[in-house]
């Protein structure tokens, strides 16, 4: 705050990604370094410097170094599928939430394989550097994961029963618990719902299911000509051109029609148009020099089947467009 919020000159000079936590040294140190950046590099700091203070959170074991490195590279850099805007993204290799948070479940379990079998802590008995970094994102995840899906816990079993036990029973954790719990819960989400606001968090797809669905689920059949692990593309039961495919999303993710569109679909909706393009180009489809790629929308644009869709025509010349 002193230095003028987040994203201002004096606060990148310290932190040049513009994240906390950031840490200014005050005295001058032998390495010459002003101010440190990242969580761990000032964990690691502080370690040193106050060594004889406490435990020294690194264990004679590498399941600390592994956890923790594995909580920063795999975990941290997707954890904003738990609260950032989808205009951010895409998270390292996940274009949409979904996925994300698919694969930062998957990597919460791997870290629970990483876990001792004994002891209160991560690595058995003694407090390392795994628990700080590990603690605070299942506190997070423990609250925004059930958002997403109630329909099993958000931390896997083992890695549950070591959160919920320092959460108890170690003073330390319990205030970390306390103090994180606090400013997430009452004050961003009950003053303006931060985090209910959030597309799959709070809001949710209800509109009724169509036959697309069970044109997906292969219950009804459908020419398919075109199929990957998002899209299916398959012939125009009633065509009005002699050549037209339909080009649908497997999982519409909401988006029951394109006035329902905001960057969460950004991903899906970009895959539709290059199918479309690709299908166009198809002359064993009917399609000849060139097509129309048409989204009907709502009353207005004549829509009938409410899972977004994109219609390719061709094979002959189109008339003029209304
Ligand atoms: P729209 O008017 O844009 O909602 O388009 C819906 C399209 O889905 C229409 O052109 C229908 O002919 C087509 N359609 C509906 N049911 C089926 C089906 N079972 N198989 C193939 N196309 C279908």
């Amino acid at each position: 705050m002193k230095l003028g919020g987040l994203k201002s000159d004096e606060y990148m000079a310290v932190s040049p990604q513009g994240l906390m936590p950031a840490l200014i040294i005050q005295k001058e140190h032998e390495s010459g370094m002003k101010h440190l950046s990242e969580s761990d590099t000032i964990a690691r700091f502080l370690l040193a410097e106050y060594s004889g203070v406490g435990p020294s959170f690194q264990p004679d074991n590498p399941r600390s170094n592994q956890i923790c490195r594995w909580h920063d590279v795999y975990l941290t850099t997707i954890q904003g599928c738990l609260y950032k805007p989808a205009s951010r993204f895409p998270l390292g290799d996940y274009a949409d939430r979904k996925s994300a948070i698919a694969a930062f479940k998957k990597n919460l379990k791997v870290i629970e394989g990483f876990m001792s079998d004994e002891g209160m802590y991560l690595c058995n008995n003694e407090v390392s550097l795994a628990d700080a970094a590990l603690f605070p994102t299942c506190i997070f995840a423990n609250y925004m994961l059930p958002k997403f899906d109630d329909s099993e816990p958000p931390l896997p079993l083992k890695l549950n029963a070591w959160f919920d036990n320092l959460r108890k029973n170690d003073a330390v954790f319990s205030k970390i618990y306390d103090e994180i719990m606090g400013t997430l819960v009452t004050s961003w989400e009950e003053k303006n719902h931060r985090w209910d606001s959030i597309w799959l968090a709070g809001q949710r797809d209800l509109a009724p299911g169509t036959i697309f669905d069970k044109i997906i689920a292969k219950e009804i059949p459908a020419s398919i000509v075109k199929e990957d692990d998002h899209i299916l593309a398959f012939k125009d039961i009633n065509p009005v051109a002699p050549a037209h495919i339909l080009v649908i999303p497997k999982d519409r993710n909401g988006l029951t029609q394109i006035r329902k569109a905001s960057a969460e679909h950004t991903d899906i909706l970009g895959r539709l148009l290059v199918a479309a393009g690709e299908i166009a180009n198809d002359s064993d489809l009917g399609f000849g020099d060139g097509a129309r790629i048409v989204i009907n929308d709502g009353n207005d644009g004549g829509q009938e089947v409410y899972h977004i869709h994109v219609h390719v025509l061709g094979g002959r010349k189109l008339g003029a467009m209304g």
